[in-house]
């Protein structure tokens, strides 16, 4: 994961994907009014110039049938007219340039500020002009040949069609930004929904390798959209993960069972030839033959207990047990070793620490813990064994100054067989913590870690102080 929260920020697909949402549909929205803007205007712009056409055809016929007299009058009579919309700007010019007539509507424009010069430079060249006045107005203007050589001009305020298109303009910002803020919320809504079943497949993956849970699936749906197909393709996996896993240690477990008897066997034929051989070389031998063996006994023994309380099928001798008085036991069975290593153990016990547990039992568990923590500290290291008494229950921790369990190894130790690289170095097999969890878990209790490495480690178990009815 990144350490920088922006940049991680970025990368979230959710993030990218509501950001890719949003803008696409921000442009959608813009193109559509862009192209609703353009198709409005260049409606308005044909509407205007048939107008004007129609006017210069008019024009034109009367100043061919009366001369421009005829034209004057049909100019005036219209510019006097309530109907602004009949306000042209008109004007006729003579075959050398002279302006034989102009007429420029009152409401719109000041005599002298027409004609323009462009509009009189392009005066001879039939067709359309445009002459742009100020920023409201603009005139497009026709021109026409006069069957005397003449040029007639008719022109029109384009100031109508900006009064519906300006407000069109105007809104563009004010509809946008409305327009964004939902996308953005429509988009993160939808990019959430959307990837839901992947961040459920992270938590799973997550709660597989960070706190072992093997167990944990992601939800099922009744969907079958290819987000959550994923999901349910994810669970059959782990599903043939764990019954692959279940099958191995099935196997270890009947090879732990069917190893047991013959070497048992073995042990006491050899045991037995220890007395009777004259040979001292047999007979060292032999009795290496027997401390080997009782060495993979004790190993086939934990594994079998362990599978023996996995299954729920751990019998207890449970007793009314000080636990202070279980762990001082196990201390002063690990004097020797901690004397040798010069490791300080030191205790804190409340006196009336008592509970219901397997004496047996419980003594390997604390046996086992106390065993790791002169093992994996170094010398001159301090172990503190501390016992109190929290809500109905009993609490014990172990404590040491040793070479601590980096966090990615903390979820696997309690693994059967798991040994950390950097232990490789001590004697075990990565049976010991197994035991240990499996033991405190058939007295209904729990055992849990914290450590740095290099910062030596904590192991708390807590157990109830009588067993809870099942
Ligand atoms: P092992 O036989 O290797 O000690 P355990 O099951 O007892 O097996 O422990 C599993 C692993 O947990 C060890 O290999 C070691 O890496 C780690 N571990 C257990 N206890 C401690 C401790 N007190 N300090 C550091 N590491 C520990």
């Amino acid at each position: 994961m990144s350490s920088n929260p922006l940049k991680a920020w970025w990368r979230s697909f959710t993030v990218r994907l509501t950001l890719g949402y949003a803008t696409i549909f921000t442009l959608s929205a813009a193109v559509l009014f862009g192209l609703l803007y353009v198709l409005l205007a260049s409606a308005l712009e044909r509407k205007d110039r048939e107008v004007i056409e129609a006017r210069l055809k008019e024009c034109a016929a009367v100043y061919a049938s009366g001369g421009l007299p005829a034209l004057r009058n049909l100019v005036e009579r219209n510019s006097t007219d309530v109907d602004k919309s009949k306000s042209f700007f008109v004007r006729v010019t003579g075959r050398l340039g002279s302006v034989l007539f102009v007429n420029v509507p009152n409401e719109w424009l000041r005599v002298d500020e027409v004609p323009s010069q462009q509009a009189q430079s392009d005066a001879s060249r039939p067709g359309w002009l445009r002459i742009p006045k100020d920023d409201e107005r603009d005139l497009t203007v026709a021109t026409a040949k006069l069957i005397d050589g003449s040029i007639l001009q008719v022109g029109r305020s384009t100031n109508s069609r900006e009064t519906v298109l300006q407000p069109f303009r105007r809104n563009f910002l004010l509809i946008m930004t409305p327009t964004l803020m939902l996308a953005v919320i429509g988009g993160a809504y939808f990019a959430h929904r959307a990837t839901q079943p992947v961040r459920e497949v992270v938590e799973t993956a997550r709660a597989i390798s960070d706190r072992g849970n093997f167990s944990a699936r992601v939800a099922a749906r009744t969907s079958h959209a290819e987000l959550e197909e994923l999901a349910s393709e994810f669970n059959r996996v782990l599903d043939k993960n764990q019954s692959l896993i279940q099958g191995m240690r099935d196997a270890l477990d009947n090879v732990a069972h069917d190893l047991r008897t013959p070497l048992t066997r073995l042990r006491g034929t050899a045991e037995a030839a220890v007395q009777t051989t004259p040979d001292p070389v047999a007979r060292e031998a032999l009795a290496d033959c027997v401390e080997e063996s009782d060495r993979v006994l004790t190993i086939l023994k934990a594994l079998m207990d362990i599978s023996e309380a996995e299954a729920g099928m751990m019998k207890l001798k449970r007793e009314e047990t000080s636990i202070p008085g279980l762990l001082r036991e196990v201390i002063e069975l690990y004097e020797l070793i901690s004397e040798e290593k010069r490791i300080t153990v030191t205790t804190d016990f409340a006196t009336d620490c008592k509970a219901s547990v397997d004496p047996v039992r419980l003594r390997q568990a604390f046996a086992n813990l106390l065993d790791n923590a002169l093992k994996y500290t170094a010398e001159g290291g301090q172990v503190c064994l501390s016992c109190s008494n929290g809500p109905q229950c009993v609490i014990v921790h172990v404590r040491d100054t040793g070479m601590g369990i980096a966090a990615a190894d903390q979820p696997r130790i309690w693994e059967r067989l798991y040994r950390a690289d950097k232990s490789r170095t001590q004697r075990g097999l990565g049976l010991g913590l197994s035991l240990v969890k499996a033991i405190v878990e058939a007295h209904q209790g729990t055992v849990s870690v914290t450590s740095e490495a290099g910062q030596g480690a904590e192991f708390v178990i807590t157990l109830p102080q009588t067993p809870v009815p099942v």
